[in-house]
């Protein structure tokens, strides 16, 4: 039989998963299973890269991420899930793939620039949050992966990985690494309920998979919308309108949403309605992922990862293996 392709992607434990993510990735995850071999890392080293000081966050959030997982339909018998602190294999390529890159090609990466904007390093950004990048570089290139489904922000830092494989393989003569590539989804990148550029555990400004009916009600009331439209008859804006473009994302009516926006912007449509018709949306989408979430145990999880985490090791330590010998390392 043929291998299957690799497919691989990852999340930060920073927080629990929202809107941004299932529409950014998570969907794209659950369509690309069973055809391809998956592998979905839970980040908790990425995510203490920021949080280095707050362990216990990072930590309570692997099982929380993994139960996200679980309840969008992640299938652990088609997808390997893994915690990426339990594959060491990865941190030692990582090692190796530093060597490879400059740098001043991490500063100017314009995904790192726009994390460091947002996180609290000021002038003090660590070596860790810097080399993230090698760092992924390195949990890609350990699976051989294909395609990395990921939100439009990941982009630059795909294109460092491949970078890191093209050196490697030139520098040591061999074609052990392979590039990969992005799989985007139609949404790649779901704005803030704020109206800010992107929602964002970080940012506290996303719906969360796991928020109560009346959390959603309440963060779909506070929405950014058109600061301009304040009667029900003023003509209103779509662009930077965020109740719109979460319609956009999430409404599966596109000709009924036409006819939604021609109304709001001649006037005539109040945002209450609007936001009505997002909250039915939502809870509609949210509804049965919180009911699957509630069924599901720690126990579960717990050995959900275990199991991935043990396949994963195997699969990253042949890698590096290949890796090592590639490289010309002293072996007796
Ligand atoms: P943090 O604030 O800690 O950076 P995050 O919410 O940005 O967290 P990540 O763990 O950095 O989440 O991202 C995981 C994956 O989800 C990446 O592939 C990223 O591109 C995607 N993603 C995150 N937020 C969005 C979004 N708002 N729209 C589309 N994709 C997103
Ligand atoms: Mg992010």
């Amino acid at each position: 039989m043929p291998q299957k392709d690799v497919v691989l992607t990852g999340d930060r434990p920073s927080g629990p998963l929202h809107l941004g993510h299932y529409v950014g990735s998570l969907r794209n995850r659950v369509a690309l299973q069973g055809r391809y071999n998956c592998f979905v890392m839970v980040a908790d080293v990425q995510a203490l890269a920021a949080n280095f000081d707050n362990p216990q966050r990072i930590r309570t959030h692997v099982r929380e991420v993994c139960k996200d997982y679980l309840a969008v339909g992640i299938d652990p018998t088609k997808t390997t899930i893994f915690v990426q602190s339990r594959v060491s294999a990865l941190f030692e390529l990582a090692t190796y793939y530093m060597n490879l890159v400059s740098v001043a090609r991490l500063e100017r990466n314009p995904t790192i620039k726009e994390e460091l904007q947002h996180k609290s390093f000021a002038e003090n950004v660590t070596a860790g949050f810097l080399t993230h990048p090698v760092s992924q570089a390195a949990d890609i290139t350990a699976f051989k992966a294909r395609y990395v489904p990921v939100g439009e922000d990941q982009l630059p830092l795909i294109e460092v990985s491949n970078e890191i494989v093209r050196k490697f393989n030139r520098v040591y003569n061999t074609d052990v690494l392979k590039e990969a590539e992005a799989v985007l989804d139609k949404v790649q990148r779901l704005v803030g309920i704020d109206g800010k550029t992107k929602a964002s555990k970080s940012l506290q400004n996303a719906i969360f998979l796991s928020d109560s009916v009346d959390v959603i009600k309440q963060k779909i009331q506070s929405m950014y919308t058109d600061p301009g439209h304040i009667k029900v008859t003023d003509p209103g804006k779509i662009e930077g309108n965020a109740v719109f473009a979460y319609l956009d994302a999430f409404y599966e009516d596109p000709d009924g949403l036409e006819n939604l926006k021609t109304l709001y912007k001649k006037g005539g449509l109040g945002d209450s309605a609007l936001k009505t018709l997002l909250n039915e949306t939502i809870q509609t989408l949210l509804g049965p992922i919180r009911e699957r979430r509630q069924s599901i145990t720690d126990d579960t999880v717990d050995d959900v990862l275990e199991a991935g985490s043990i396949h994963a090791s195997e699969i990253a330590s042949r890698t590096l293996a290949e890796v090592r010998s590639a490289i010309g390392l002293w072996h007796p």
